[in-house]
């Protein structure tokens, strides 16, 4: 069942959303050469401290994980597509890291997520980044009333499509509210004209996910969490949470400039 969101819950989700855009530019600051990811996920847990926020990341056990997740920013580096578990690895010149945040406050929900190179990126790394960017632009920007969540899925997967991207098996957006997860999902590629009408009030979170090969397989790392490309082929993720409103869509997690 879908939800829908009054002008003030959404004002209260623009509010979580802000906490989110905080931890994800803190987090993408902090990611120099040497600096492990478990310090990555502290900086996050201190601007959840500082926001009074929590974490709908931390200890969250769906059914396909053999454990609660044990960090509030899920950090994915070069074939980890999403899902990762921060660990003690140093980074290094040239990571592609893609990190992954949630927060709650005052009992709604903010996901959102950004991928960036480490220091000098290669071309095709930093081409890969720019289309997650990019597909991320279109499916936000066919999230209007009237539209169907096909049309958002076509646009997603057309500007992954058309850049020679792979688009990972069976993973996608959701509605968000209340809970992370709601109702509808969100595919990254569809048919236009398709799926349910998009309506005001309806809150979603897009996030494309593209591998770099062009392959759409994946794997479950031993850790039971951290999806990796069955290539070793790179990959990037975007999200932001968005609601459907009648002047159109509006970024709840936009983060400020820095
Ligand atoms: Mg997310
Ligand atoms: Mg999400």
């Amino acid at each position: 069942m879908v939800e829908l969101k009054t002008d003030t819950s959404i004002d209260a989700m623009y509010a979580a959303g802000q906490v989110v855009g905080r931890a994800l530019t803190a987090a993408r600051e902090a990611a120099h050469v040497g600096v492990s990811l478990l310090e990555l996920d502290e900086v996050a847990r201190g601007v959840l401290r500082d926001a009074g926020a929590d974490s709908p990341f931390l200890g969250y056990r769906p059914a396909f994980a053999p454990t609660p997740f044990p960090a509030v920013l899920c950090t994915s580096v070069n074939d980890a597509i999403v899902h990762g578990v921060p660990t003690p690895y140093r980074l290094r010149e040239g990571d592609l890291v893609s990190l992954d945040f949630g927060a709650e406050l005052d009992g709604w929900v903010g996901d959102s997520a950004l991928s960036f190179v480490v220091g000098r990126g290669s071309p095709e790394d930093l081409r890969l980044v720019e289309t997650a960017e990019r597909a991320l632009a279109a499916g936000i920007e066919a999230a209007v009333v009237g539209n169907r969540i096909g049309d958002i899925a076509h646009a997603i997967g057309t500007v992954c499509r058309e850049a020679g991207y792979g688009i990972p098996d069976g993973f996608g957006g959701h509605g968000i509210g209340r809970r992370m997860h709601e109702d509808p999902g969100v595919p990254n590629e569809g048919r236009p004209g398709r799926g349910m009408k998009l309506r005001r009030g309806m809150a979603l979170a897009i996030e494309p996910m593209l591998i770099a090969s062009g392959r759409d397989d994946w794997h479950t790392a031993p850790d039971g969490w951290t999806l990796k490309t069955n290539d070793a082929s790179r990959a990037a993720h975007a999200e932001h949470t968005i609601a459907i409103t009648d002047a159109g869509p509006r970024i709840l997690t936009a983060r400020q400039a820095v």
